[in-house]
């Protein structure tokens, strides 16, 4: 059925296509999703009526102008408007090594590659980190420049080139923007934008005006993140979907300021209150994921034998940011994050008996920094209840002797259930704790499939597999402390 043309004779409520996308068989879905996403039926596309819709999903970019130094000069005395000339003029034409952040030639492959394969999505997410990890050293070291405005102006050119680029792929796109922990003009670096930062005030136009599509989202954009770097958009009004922008880098235990978390968080609370009432869905978006950093935990079982809890966030505001989307649960559609570079996952469980729960999609990245392959995701989604479908990870492997992009996997087809509800979620958790078959998907894909000495090995593999089922410091301690006897 999916191959046929909609029949044009038929009005939308025996329109054959319309609530039937979720009741097929889910293999192929993707492809199934992405042709009727873009049929159109007397002007309105499938997702208009009520089908499927695409999005685009990746992170940590991490761009890195300084990856050929002698352009340094040139980029730092230029207008960003030149920055593209100057860069492709390099002599680097290869790909950065594991290790190392984005070049421009992957930043380009990367982007190229999406734009190839959904270059007609009208919704990307970014859970943060345009820039690259020790941005300000960087600087000083190869501009001999250690002026606070001199960085500053250099820090808003890199951000302008990341958005023009991604804006020259996808112009009619929104594209959602969380801060990152590199995400700052503040020396040293590491923490993110604070609340009043010159960094989200000077970046606050340069990102609306690229990638927002009218005046009333870019308003939306611009209030909340130029003061504090959250934000919330209801681009369809409260009968659609709301977008809640965090700044979760207000929440990491290197902050120290407990108040700006707290407001924060109270915004959260009180925004997914709002939406409760008026039984409007929300996607969550921001930058650190709850739960375990998997491999702080390996690090220091190595030395210690223990298996401990080593917080992304701070451990008070990782369980209320727990507690908040176990609560809302039915109002949270979805949750995206990144930071860890890792294609992963946390399945969010309430312990008091009311069976709520909730997904975070952790988002691959596309640096090297941490040892893994660049990755990023088609998603697919119900385009009336914005539950998510289905996705598609695309890898490229660096290690290969000729690198290219290529499928790495399908979701669905892997784990055998889809992205919708708690119980495939759960299902998929269980797959991946019990069957070889999903297990080994499960841990390769943590680092985009890359063949070094980031794989998971059989002797740890049991502390990255209870990572994601485990998002609290007490419940997982207390199975850590079982699992190390
Ligand atoms: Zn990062």
């Amino acid at each position: 059925m999916g191959g046929q043309p909609p029949q044009t004779g038929s009005a939308s409520p025996g329109f054959p296509f319309a609530g039937a996308a979720c009741t097929l068989p889910r293999t192929p879905f993707t492809a199934r999703a992405r042709i009727l996403a873009g049929t159109t039926f007397k002007g309105k596309t499938m997702a208009a009526i009520g089908g499927s819709d695409t999005f685009l999903l990746f992170s940590d970019v991490h761009f890195n102008p300084f990856a050929d130094p002698s352009l340094v000069p040139a980029l730092a005395a230029a207008d960003v408007s030149q920055w593209k000339t100057i860069l492709a003029s390099s002599s680097q034409t290869g790909y950065p090594a594991y290790g190392s952040d984005s070049n421009y030639v992957l930043f380009e492959s990367t982007l190229d590659d999406m734009a190839g394969r959904a270059g007609d999505v009208d919704l990307i997410l970014y859970p943060g980190d345009i820039l690259g990890h020790n941005f300000g050293a960087n600087y000083v070291a190869l501009t001999g420049d250690s002026s606070q405005a001199g960085y500053e102006s250099f820090v808003l050119k890199t951000v302008q080139f990341f958005v023009q680029e991604v804006d020259s792929r996808f112009p009619d796109a929104t594209v959602l923007v969380a801060d990152g922990n590199c995400d700052t003009d503040a020396v040293p670096n590491g923490i993110g934008a604070r609340p009043g930062d010159a960094y989200l005030a000077s970046t606050a136009p340069v990102i609306a005006q690229a990638f927002f599509n009218n005046d009333a989202d870019r308003a939306a954009f611009t209030a909340g993140y130029s003061q504090a770097g959250y934000y919330v958009l209801e681009p369809d009004g409260p009968t659609g979907l709301k977008y809640l922008v965090l700044n979760s880098n207000l929440w990491i235990s290197e902050y120290d300021d407990p108040t700006a978390g707290a407001m924060e968080m109270a915004w959260f609370a009180s925004e997914l209150a709002d939406s409760a009432r008026d039984f409007q869905k929300v996607w969550v978006l921001g930058h650190i994921p709850p739960g375990t950093a998997a491999s702080g935990v390996v690090s220091s079982y190595a030395q210690t034998g223990q298996i401990a809890y080593q917080g992304n966030m701070e451990d008070t505001f990782n369980n209320a940011f727990v507690s908040l989307e176990l609560a809302y649960s039915s109002t949270i559609a979805a949750t995206f994050a990144g930071h860890t570079h890792s294609d992963d996952f946390r399945l969010l469980t309430a312990m008091d008996g009311s069976d709520a729960s909730e997904l975070v999609r952790i988002a691959p990245g596309i640096s090297l920094f941490l040892g893994g392959n660049p990755g990023y995701q088609i998603y697919s989604y119900d385009a009336q209840t914005f539950a998510l479908q289905d996705e598609t990870t695309y890898v490229l492997d660096v290690g290969a002797s000729k690198p290219a992009w290529s499928l790495e996997y399908d979701y669905a087809a892997s784990y055998g259930v889809g992205l919708a509800t708690p119980q495939e979620w759960q299902a998929a958790y269980l797959a991946v704790l019990a069957n070889p078959a999903s297990q080994t998907t499960y841990l390769s894909a943590l680092n985009q499939g890359a063949d070094n000495q980031t794989a998971v090995t059989a002797a740890v593999a049991p502390i990255y597999l209870m990572t994601p089922g485990l998002t609290t410091p007490a419940s997982f301690n207390a199975v850590g402390a079982v699992l190390a006897g």
